[in-house]
């Protein structure tokens, strides 16, 4: 079975997705959605303007070929000192890798001769992300790719060179020490090479990237077949710590004493106390099929209120719409919105907006998720826009997803994002196929053909309907609050 280095990629994402493309029944997988295609798309572009920037260097393309006349020919080409191969093939064993460039570098020899080869990938995202309080890290799906590759060549010409690199989205060569990542890399070509050759199996663990996966119908129905832990918001992989622990299934959570897992030879890695008693409740709640509601929310007193919803292309560092459903009263209700038709309109249009925040007063700014506020503070670093303007903003958002959803209920479903709670309390999107990474999808759509004047109004519906969906869940928690109970034993208020 030959392993590549998508597998190390999709290994990053999800080892049962590793498990899965190879043994897995492929009339099960679902066709790719509109965003991965995209990625796909925007990967092969990017390749393409790179390599058109580069016709300043001769190079050899392969990019036609097979993957096994890409390895026949590499072999040749490497052997004889060509200077640069575009997507050739190289192979050691069952390890099969096509890196985007193979570079010659002279400053030290291999066994090819006075020289030896450097793989390079050109990746559509930036290499180094920026992570809380500051601290950088290389991206690791970007870094196993590319050790990957480096593995291959160690074999072929025995020697690669301390430092790794690769192409990133601008165009520029990003730098990372394959050291950092050494032991993390060989666990998990180990781990491929078990689930690839079928010694090991796995197990789905429900999280966000699922919906972007082609296994997501069949692993959620295993889940809720099987009632597993990860069938629980914000289990994830410690779902593996608890059935080490003996609790296999949302029925063993359930009935647990909590205090047999707080400490002893049962304590669950990770866990407290406070933790394991929010786990058992929600696991009642799955089994039970309804929400809980706890009490203590309120909300604040002003009379108008603003949904507000942030639309952006990550892949492109671009915000490209700022919706808003702006509420006088219960059925007193307009949309707005400030949308940037291309690229280069978003610092208009986020000026545009800037003016608005200014001029609104006595307001609160209903959001489901800190993106907005992350967003608007990188426009207004960007832009140099008013600083003051941000901060008052900051202090009438209410953000309905960790203040009021995620602190004060409980929901029988994995996830609680706005589509899953929204969709329980009984409201429904428009479009068939509502989704952020398909509003970005559409949002390209539109930049290839302009004139493509129902892709942008899909988009502003699908943005509306989000800032509803956020009415919807506020007023259901409004009109639930009198009722609300705590959820200890489960006798609380139910949407069902
Ligand atoms: S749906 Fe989720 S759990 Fe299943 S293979 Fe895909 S990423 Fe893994």
């Amino acid at each position: 079975m030959k392993i590549t280095a998508q597998d190390l990629y999709n290994y990053t994402k999800c080892a049962h997705r590793v498990y899965l493309d190879v043994h897995g029944d492929r009339a099960e997988r679902s066709e790719a959605s509109a965003f991965v295609q995209l990625l796909w798309e925007m990967g092969l572009q990017n390749e393409r303007e790179y390599m058109e920037a580069m016709h300043n260097h001769a190079y050899v393309d392969l990019q036609s070929m097979d993957i096994d006349s890409a390895c026949k020919r590499s072999t040749e080409l490497m052997a004889t000192g060509t200077d640069i191969i575009f997507q050739g093939g190289i192979k050691a064993d069952n390890w099969v890798g096509r890196p985007d460039l193979l570079v010659k570098h002279t400053d030290h020899r291999s066994q090819l001769g006075e020289f030896y080869y450097e793989p390079v990938d050109i990746k559509a995202g930036k290499g180094w992300e920026e992570r809380r309080r500051d601290r950088r890290r290389f991206k690791s799906h970007y870094a196993f790719q590319v050790m990957f590759y480096r593995e291959i060549l160690k074999r072929i010409q025995g020697y690669v060179p301390p430092t790794a690199r690769i192409i990133n989205v601008n165009k520029e060569i990003e730098e990372f020490d394959p050291q950092e990542f050494s032991l993390s890399f060989q666990t998990a070509l180990r781990e491929v090479e078990e689930l690839i050759s079928g010694r090991e199996t796995s197990e789905p663990v429900l999280g966000s990237g699922c919906h972007q996966c082609h296994w997501y119908a069949k692993c959620r129905r295993w889940v809720e077949g099987t009632r597993d832990p990860s069938g629980l918001y914000f289990v994830g992989k410690v779902k593996f710590d608890l059935k080490k622990v003996g609790l296999a299934n949302l029925h063993d959570i359930a009935e647990m004493e909590v205090e047999d897992y707080v400490g002893g030879p049962r304590k669950v890695a990770g866990m407290g106390r406070a933790s394991l008693v929010r786990m058992k409740e929600r696991a009642c709640v799955v089994l039970r099929g309804g929400p809980a509601i706890r009490p203590g929310y309120e909300f604040p007193d002003i009379h108008q209120e603003v949904y507000f919803d942030i639309e952006d292309d990550p892949t492109r560092n671009l915000t490209y719409l700022f919706g808003l459903v702006v509420r006088e009263r219960p059925g007193v209700e307009r949309f707005q919105y400030f949308l940037a038709r291309t690229p280069d309109e978003e610092e208009k249009v986020a000026r545009d907006f800037w003016r608005l925040l200014a001029q609104t007063r006595d307001a609160v700014f209903y959001v489901y998720s800190s993106k907005e506020r992350t967003t608007l503070k990188r426009l207004m670093e960007r832009y140099g826009l008013d600083g003051s303007v941000f901060e008052r903003y900051v202090e009438q958002e209410y953000d309905l997803y960790t203040d009021l959803v995620v602190k004060y209920s409980d929901w029988p479903i994995y996830s609680y994002g706005i589509k899953q709670i929204a969709n329980l309390v009984g409201f429904k999107w428009r479009d068939r196929d509502p989704s952020g990474a398909n509003s970005i999808a559409w949002y390209n759509e539109h930049l290839k053909d302009p004139s493509r004047e129902e892709m942008l109004q899909r988009i502003l519906r699908y943005n509306e309907d989000d800032c509803r969906a956020m009415i919807a869940v506020k007023d259901y928690f409004q009109a639930h609050s009198d009722k609300s109970v705590s959820p200890e034993g489960l006798p609380s208020s139910t949407a069902r």
